[in-house]
């Protein structure tokens, strides 16, 4: 199975479960995946597979940035499904279309690549193709045992997450903040 074909079924799941959750709102797995696409900016799940397939690539995180910065495709989307009266139930989901496209995008990301935990990974800064590690969990950003991956307490989330070698001085900084006055 390609990344892009397995992501997006994640994510379809992801975010069926998490409106589950925190809605209690049954969303139809078919909707799932057209919500998805929406978040790839592509306007049905078969335009998504022919066009975003080589843009989601685990192997280049510069590349990933672009997905689902806003909601505005995915209100777009339910608001055409919704003009069905058969699919009308999605529109109460319209002032959610924000929060929909962040936890697609979430789940669009590839694994941890210490753990292989899905939905919570971030990109660890300035890894680049070919770069052993690329994807940390939350986990293992914060996990003590693990020295490889560490997070610089001046960044802003999610954009602190570095390799362990490449923080320096006593308190473990980026190389944009280690020499930020204390
Ligand atoms: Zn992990
Ligand atoms: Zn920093």
């Amino acid at each position: 199975m390609s990344y892009f074909d397995s992501a997006t079924k994640n994510a379809a799941k992801y975010l069926r479960n998490h409106l589950m959750l925190e809605k209690e709102f049954r969303l139809k797995s078919s909707h799932a995946h057209e919500l998805v696409a929406a978040c790839l900016e592509m306007n049905s799940k078969a335009a998504a597979s022919v066009n975003a397939k080589d843009l989601l690539d685990p192997d280049f995180p510069e590349e990933m940035g672009w997905i689902a910065q806003t909601g505005d495709f995915v209100k777009t989307r339910i608001e055409r499904l919704g003009e069905n009266p058969k699919n009308r139930y999605l529109l109460k989901l319209l002032d959610s279309s924000d929060q929909i496209a962040e936890v697609v995008a979430q789940a669009l990301k590839p694994p941890c690549d210490f753990c292989g935990r899905v939905n919570d990974s971030t990109k660890i800064q300035g890894q680049k193709y070919g770069d052993p590690y690329k994807w940390a969990c939350g986990y293992c950003v914060n996990d003590h045992r693990n020295t490889t991956v560490a997070a610089c307490h001046f960044c802003d989330r999610p954009e602190n997450v570095w390799l362990t070698k490449d923080l320096k001085g006593p308190f473990r900084l980026c190389e944009y903040h280690v020499d930020e006055p204390n």
